[in-house]
């Protein structure tokens, strides 16, 4: 395979995985309130000084809230952005709390899942 084929994002098929989970992707934009209750239950956002891009909310939003709203049509650039915020600024460790029972992890896990596929990744995480 030619580098600039490693380099392709197959957009089909980030849609294809978002259209499977869409009413509980949709659902889910739908209920959050913005209220920020969610934020001080997350450590990473109280440990780098409330920064708002470490609110879960805003990790959930501007990564796979952002993949649904473009309908999976992303480059590379795009989705490197949002590997940076479902592995650097998420570790999955399910203690935020959202009064309106959104999944924050959960969206973040599928996140990862379809950088994953498109082989947009951490170092670490790469065989
Ligand atoms: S607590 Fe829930 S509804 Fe409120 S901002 Fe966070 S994700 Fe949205
Ligand atoms: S799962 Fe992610 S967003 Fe939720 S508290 Fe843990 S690090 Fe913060």
């Amino acid at each position: 395979m030619s580098k600039e084929k490693t380099l392709e994002i197959d957009t089909d098929k980030i849609w294809e995985t978002i259209d499977r989970n869409k009413t509980h992707i949709s659902l889910s934009l739908k209920l959050c309130v913005h209220c920020t209750l969610c934020a001080e239950s997350c450590f990473l956002y109280m440990n780098r000084g409330k920064n708002p891009i470490y609110m879960p909310s805003h990790k959930f939003i501007n990564s796979l809230g952002r993949l649904y709203k473009q309908k999976g049509k992303i480059d590379r650039k795009g989705l490197e952005e949002i590997k940076e915020i479902a592995w650097e600024r998420c570790v999955l460790c399910t203690r935020c709390y959202c009064p309106m029972g959104i999944d924050i992890p959960g969206m973040i896990a599928l996140t990862r899942s379809i950088c994953r596929e498109q082989g947009v990744l951490p170092q670490f995480d790469e065989n």
